[in-house]
């Protein structure tokens, strides 16, 4: 496209809220064939609140959740927030403080998996089963049946680790966007596929995908596996997470989601500053339009 044209499509997106980064990204975004989707807060509102807890030995729920919620303080995830968040809600109801949280050392993220921290003496871990296999944190099977029963109702499952025995887990479910199905078929209309990647378990992946009509799915990838997926031709990102970031970067077209982190922002071509995915349909469009013109 000649400078001019690219300085009125990348205006005309602004006053959208599309933000293009430079022609090259305009260029290369009429060309996509295929969109590959991060789940967790780009298909899903990423707002994930704790819809149900267990404990899986005799250790009190508030306990559980005070050490879980002390390794999260310090994480930016938006399933440490909830945690964090349903602990308030749970001091409230016990009437206890709600600000309490314990010291917490030797803070460090898992991407893709959880975070570890040292808690008063003990070992915290929160997150998933690659977690606790990393730590050889031993699973019984009321924690896998457990697991099951969350994912199959689109839950994510977050299991808690003291001293490397599971004691508890948090089930976090988070709403989809509300425009997700609709954007989704409506990409399908413009010859485009949409794929569904997360470093999220298959079975939640799935319950998902099939809510908003995606049918190809990889699950349980972590941030260098979501990067290798993107390389193929004419294929586009959306994310809005670290964990998103060196697959924005390796896509043909990176499409970060406004409300996401800076990172993501930032290793992105195009930002979709109202975090709508309808915008994802506007980004292509003007794209596709401005390259008609000049053939
Ligand atoms: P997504 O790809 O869906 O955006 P992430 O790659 O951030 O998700 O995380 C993948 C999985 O790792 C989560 O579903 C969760 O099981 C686990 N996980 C990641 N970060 C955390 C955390 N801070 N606390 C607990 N679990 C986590
Ligand atoms: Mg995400």
């Amino acid at each position: 496209a000649t400078p001019t044209a690219v300085m009125v499509a990348t205006g005309k997106g602004a006053s959208l809220g599309v933000l293009i980064k430079g022609g090259n990204a305009l260029e290369k975004a009429h060309k996509i064939k295929t969109i590959i989707f991060d789940k967790t807060g780009t298909l899903t509102k990423g707002k994930p609140s704790v819809v149900q807890t267990k404990t899986f030995s005799k250790i009190p729920l508030l306990e559980l959740c005070d050490l879980t919620a002390s390794a999260e303080a310090n994480s930016e995830h938006p399933l440490s927030k909830a945690i964090v968040e349903y602990t308030k809600k749970l001091r409230e109801q016990y009437g206890s403080p709600s600000d309490h949280m314990m010291d917490s050392k030797d803070f460090e993220v898992h991407p893709g998996a959880g975070v570890s921290a040292n808690v008063e003496g003990k070992l915290v871990l929160v997150g998933n089963k690659r977690l606790m296999q990393e730590f050889e944190a031993p699973m019984s099977s009321e924690v896998e049946e457990y697991m099951s029963e969350m994912e199959d109702l689109a839950r994510t499952c977050v299991l808690v680790a003291i001293d490397r025995v599971i004691c508890g887990a948090l089930a976090v479910s988070d709403p989809l966007k509300p425009e997700a199905g609709r954007v989704i078929s409506h990409l399908s209309s413009m010859g485009i596929t949409s794929i569904m990647v997360t470093g999220d378990n298959w079975a939640t992946a799935k319950s998902i995908a099939k809510q908003v009509g995606i049918s190809t799915v990889f699950a349980e990838i972590d941030p260098v596996g979501k990067a290798e997926k993107t390389q193929g031709l004419a294929v586009a990102m959306v994310g809005d997470g670290v964990n998103d970031s060196p697959a924005l970067a390796a896509a043909d077209v990176g499409m970060a989601i406004g409300a996401g982190t800076d990172v993501a922002i930032e290793a992105a071509d195009i930002v979709l500053m109202k975090s709508s995915l309808v915008d994802v349909i506007t980004a292509i469009d003007l794209s596709r339009k401005t390259l008609a013109k000049i053939r």
